[in-house]
């Protein structure tokens, strides 16, 4: 109860968890204590309200195991030893240049997260493009949303959302794929169903599981993982076959139909039901009712994009989109649930997959024009993107990669196959953790800890999933020593930036700025936003330009979206591609030897490796142990009770964990959320998608064992 809790101020943020893009107050007692946390009511995405994680996030700044003091050690079984920030910024910029100067430029690599601020990402892309000089840089949206960017930039020729909250209140038919909103953004389902109960719109989920989304569903479609895009593909060759598609949008608007019609032609439903393990009828009628709805609209999360064809499965959503004129109007979109608070900071900014603001390192204009802004050489910069993420632990892993700056992120316990990541960290020369906590599981491996800020201690901004631009300000301060990561950024660039070529702004207000100016033109344009603009309108979608300030247009409230009806896709010919998607069944499936199909997932109470939410009291008592969901025919072949602990055996490794029986899986499925440190992770498969590289985290084989067996 609020009024309980002795508020004497209510300071302003945008909720750090998931991409939905809550606005959020936190209030503080009279002591400065955060004591509380409310929906902040005039916010056009949340409407004052919030989910289980939001409504505890201020326990964050008082939960243990905050890091206090920068700590230093010769080998990860020594003992940590706190130093002076001084001396811990210059020993990370010497090891930083020795393993460079040993090994080569990019056997150092940097690897950042979705959690920061968009200022802080946009610095460390200057530092690590413009001065540190290593091409194997990137963040771990590599593991949630690198199938969306890449299936974005295959279809429509740049990454970025088209679609945006409102276009529920405009659709005539939702089909969710792999997407599960309630339990993990929960206030988008909230705007979702509340647009439903108004207009009546058929929802279709396609999930091998019964989610909470599904069990609100007109239609569930159960397919066999794997199989999307086979689905997809059946549904197109209805689509085709019944004349349901839009010809004239598709004349105007794309490229490549022709070769997208042989293509489904193979897939009819009766061959394609048989794959995807559904009836061929349900294929017709979700075909039909998609085609025939006046707008349409398709999400996704995780169940498309951590597959080794997850990027396919995004350009067949795009390519079901574009044959029957859903992009561009209202209520007709693809629009991917984006996975952290500022995943989409990331993809616009972090210099991760390129250079700021959908720029690539392969186009030479692009390359000139930032290393003008910044005052860099452009011959500096790589000709083409280096690693990602999962590649480079391989890297590691082979002793190609010598040296690792981890910041906000934990990949011991977020990275598929545990074992092999333990392995990866353990051959590093010397790997520095920059976090607000000092006991990750990765810090157990590092030589250096630097502590950071969290969330709302630090100043800055984050885009959400319909590319709205919130601002975070600081509600107290970073305890101990403890820094904004920005902070830490700007002085490990005045070491490589000695001569002051490159100027390095100290306030995240005027990097915001000049990020506006790197942006003007280009499809994410913010030229016209400040931060005083975006607090007073509690976050403002992009594009808004300097010109449309000037003019005096207001920026847009409620929704809009970034492709119009008549075409302006970001390819040169502004038309948007149809591709053909041959189905390539590459995945671990269920044998013998290890017969039911390992899916994995979120659970509403957690984030992520509960770094967060394991210290919350008011989350972790609701979900504090890992369990398995399990078919009760399953469990009763097996002998297993209620409560009993199994263990789980994969080809990777193996994991405890409870067992639960519903039938919210099939009796050939056992779903375990991935959240639990040394369990899921140990289980999951390491097999990448050739396209974006994610990691197929979905779909993998395990035997399930009595632990009255071993
Ligand atoms: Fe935070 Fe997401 Fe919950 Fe909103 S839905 S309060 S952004 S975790």
């Amino acid at each position: 109860k609020i009024a309980d809790k002795q508020v004497a101020e209510w300071k302003y943020a945008a909720c750090g968890y998931c991409s939905t893009g809550c606005s959020i107050e936190v209030g503080l007692n009279a002591d400065g204590t955060p004591v509380a946390s409310r929906g902040v009511a005039d916010a056009d995405v949340n409407r004052g309200k919030l989910c289980l994680k939001g409504i505890f996030e201020h326990e964050l700044f008082t939960s243990a195991g905050r890091g206090l003091a920068p700590m230093l050690r010769n080998h990860w079984h020594d003992q940590w030893q706190p130093t002076q920030w001084d001396t811990a910024l210059d020993k990370l910029h010497d090891e930083i240049r020795r393993v460079q100067a040993k090994h080569g430029p990019d056997s150092f690599a940097i690897i950042s997260t979705g959690q920061m601020l968009t200022e802080e990402f946009y610095t460390l892309g200057k530092l690590t493009r413009g001065l540190i000089g290593t091409n194997n840089y990137d963040g771990n949206t590599t593991l949630c949303m690198s199938s969306a960017v890449s299936g974005y930039k295959r279809s429509f020729g740049s990454d970025g959302p088209p679609g945006c909250y409102e276009d529920f209140e405009h659709t005539g038919c939702l089909i969710a794929w792999g997407s599960n909103l309630p339990e993990q953004h929960p206030i988008i389902y909230w705007r979702m169903k509340e647009a439903q109960e108004k207009s009546g719109f058929p929802l279709i989920v396609v999930d091998p599981r019964v989610t909470m989304l599904a069990q609100n569903a007109n239609m569930h479609l159960t397919i066999t993982p794997g199989t999307d895009v086979v689905l997809m593909n059946a549904m197109m060759h209805v689509i085709f076959k019944e004349g349901l598609h839009d010809q004239r949008y598709i004349d105007a608007n794309t490229n490549g139909v022709e070769a997208l019609r042989t293509e489904v032609e193979k897939y009819d439903p009766v061959t394609a039901a048989k794959i995807c393990g559904i009836d061929e009828d349900t294929i017709r009628v979700v075909a039909r009712t998609f085609a025939k709805a006046p707008a349409a609209m398709q999400i996704w999360t995780m169940g498309i994009n951590q597959s080794t064809h997850g990027s396919d499965g995004v350009v067949g959503i795009n390519n079901l989109a574009l044959i029957t004129g859903n992009i561009g109007k209202p209520g007709g979109t693809s629009l991917s649930i984006t996975g952290q608070c500022n995943a989409m900071g990331t993809r616009e900014w972090s210099s991760c997959s390129g250079l700021p603001s959908f720029r690539y390192l392969e186009v030479p204009e692009h390359r000139e024009e930032v290393a003008k802004f910044w005052n860099v050489d452009p011959e500096f910069f790589p000709k083409k993107r280096g690693m990602l993420q999962t590649d480079i632990y391989q890297a590691m892993e082979a002793g190609q990669i010598k040296g690792l700056w981890l910041i906000a992120t934990n990949p011991m316990s977020s990275l598929p196959n545990t074992a092999r990541i333990r392995r990866a960290m353990e051959q590093l020369e010397f790997c520095c953790v920059q976090d607000c906590y000092q006991d990750t599981e990765s810090a157990q491996y590092a030589h250096m800890y630097l502590p950071a800020g969290t969330w709302a201690e630090k100043d800055g901004v984050m885009t959400n999933t319909e590319r709205r631009i919130n601002r975070v300000k600081p509600v107290t301060a970073p305890p101990g020593e403890a820094k904004p990561d920005l902070w830490i950024f700007n002085r490990v660039a005045e070491r490589f930036n000695k001569a002051g070529k490159v100027n390095f702004p100290e306030q995240a207000g005027d990097i915001f700025l000049e990020m506006g100016q790197l942006s003007k033109g280009r499809l994410a344009d913010i030229s016209g936003m400040d931060h005083a603009l975006l607090e007073q309108n509690r976050g403002v979608q992009w594009p808004y330009t300097a010109t449309q300030r000037e003019q005096g247009e207001a920026p847009p409230k409620g929704g809009k979206r970034i492709y119009t009806v008549d075409g302006t896709f970001s390819y040169p010919d502004g038309r948007a591609k149809l591709i053909p998607l041959p189905f390539i069944d590459n995945n671990e499936v269920p044998d013998e030897k290890f017969p039911v199909w390992l899916n994995t997932g979120r659970l509403i109470e957690h984030w992520h490796g509960r770094t967060k939410t394991g210290k919350i009291g008011n989350n972790n008592k609701y979900s504090p142990i890992p369990f398995i969901e399990i078919n009760p025919d399953l469990a009763a072949e097996l002998g297993i009770q209620r409560g009993e602990y199994v263990r789980l055996v994969s080809r990777r490794g193996d994991a405890v964990a409870m067992a639960q029986p519903t039938h919210r899986v099939p009796k050939n499925m056992v779903f375990l959320p991935f959240h639990f440190h040394d369990c899921a992770n140990r289980l999951t498969l390491g097999l990448l998608d050739p396209h974006s590289r994610q990691p197929a985290y979905k779909q993998s084989a395990v035997r399930i064992e009595t632990i009255a067996d071993q």
